[in-house]
């Protein structure tokens, strides 16, 4: 009943399985829930060890909890870190990233195509205690460079962005940043480890949304930080354990039971994306379809480059506007009308009236986000379903 030896000599399949997994005396072969919020000391003069950190082990649920923790280090695993905290939501975890790294008058550059309530977080919230941020087109490297201020601390960017799938060259941007002793940060949610691996291109954080694609199926609220054990041990962690956004242990062993089956998923969902872009393509009512893998995609080559696969997010504008865009939503019998990414099972969003609605007409503009755009997370039922689904109102 040995426990795995993590090792760089393990494929991304057998760590996602295995990686993590610390057994107790019971030998159970799969991973335990530990629903306790609190730990009990053998003693008092144990109990004050562990409180003054002299000696290692578990307090308190909000600081560590073993189900959680075998999450963390089986996440930190697959993306080639050296420490992983896992957080309550997505959110929160780019929240601790931001106030356990930065201090008033820090300044962020940041993609202008990224998650709207990261928007929100850094106009409204971080603005407020003295970080302003600046954003900045993601390909544009130019513009990155020119943002950065002997203030800027931290570059903070997904790719590829939702809904539009542009794309940023990674290893580019991170000597960007490292030339500038910025720290760069990149959300890596839509692609997962299993897709791309940030830190191996050279970023210094990856941040994840568990809520999508580590879940796969729609169920619960997570998120991540992954990185060195300086800085994602140190304030990230800091932050966490004294705000308190902590992952449950029972949202922890669906995360675990999700990462199993992460890299077979993620083949899946690019597999129907890429056949749906493909015959999207074809389309008569169809203006122009936005999936990295298809040839058509300005930055295919350096898809191709820094992904193992294209993802599962397809996005297309119509020829028409608005009514034919609700129309084509209101027509589909199967797939599902929501925001949500990541699941198994199709969703379907109009971005310019729901996710991106309180931007204003030039904004959208700016954004790319026409009245026409439609966005698909493709999921995994049979592709000839989805694509008659979505025939139906074109
Ligand atoms: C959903 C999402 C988030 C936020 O995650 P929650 O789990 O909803 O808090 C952050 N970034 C990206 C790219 C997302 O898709």
């Amino acid at each position: 009943m040995s426990d795995f030896i993590d090792n760089e000599d393990y494929g991304f399949a057998t760590r996602a399985v295995r990686a993590g997994q610390v057994r107790t005396h019971e030998g159970e072969h799969g991973e335990p829930i530990f629903p306790t919020s609190s730990f009990v000391f053998a003693s008092a003069a144990e109990a004050a060890a562990r409180f003054s950190g002299e000696q290692p082990g578990n307090i308190y649920s909000r600081f560590t909890n073993p189900t959680v923790r075998t999450f963390e280090d089986r996440l930190a695993s697959l993306e080639g870190a050296e420490r992983c905290v896992a957080t309550a939501s997505g959110m929160s975890a780019i929240t601790a990233t931001f106030i356990g790294l930065l201090s008033a008058g820090d300044h962020i550059v940041s993609s202008r195509s990224i998650f709207g309530t990261t928007t929100i977080l850094l106009t409204s919230f971080m603005a407020k205690l003295g970080i302003a941020t600046t954003f900045v087109d993601l390909p544009d490297l130019n513009a990155w460079q020119a943002a950065i201020t002997p203030k800027t601390k931290m570059l903070f960017l997904e790719t590829p962005s939702n809904p539009l799938l542009d794309l940023v060259d990674i290893k580019a941007l991170a000597d960007i940043a490292h030339r500038k002793n910025c720290l760069l940060v990149v959300d890596n949610c839509l692609c997962t480890p299993a897709l791309q691996l940030p830190l191996a291109l050279g970023a210094d954080i990856v941040i994840h949304s568990a809520t999508k694609y580590i879940d796969g199926q729609g169920r619960c609220m997570g998120g991540a930080v992954c990185g060195t054990n300086e800085i994602v041990g140190g304030g990230v962690y800091g932050f966490l354990r004294s705000a308190g956004p902590t992952m449950s242990a029972f949202n922890a062993w669906v995360f675990l039971k999700g990462l199993e089956t992460l890299e077979l998923r993620m083949k899946a969902h690019c597999q129907n994306a890429q056949a749906l872009a493909e015959w999207l393509e074809q389309q008569p009512a169809v203006k122009r379809v936005y999936y990295p893998g298809l040839k058509s995609h300005p930055q295919h080559e350096l898809a191709k480059l820094q992904q193992s696969g294209f993802g599962g997010i397809v996005s297309f504008e119509l020829n028409g506007g608005q009514k034919e865009g609700w129309k084509l939503i209101d027509a589909t019998r199967m797939v599902s009308i929501t925001a949500n990414l990541g699941d198994t099972k199709t969703t379907i969003t109009h971005p310019g009236t729901t996710t991106h609605g309180r931007l204003t007409p030039e904004q959208k503009q700016e954004a790319g986000i026409s009245d026409g755009l439609i966005r698909v997370a493709v999921g995994l039922e049979s592709i000839e379903d989805i694509k008659a689904d979505l025939a139906r109102g074109m």
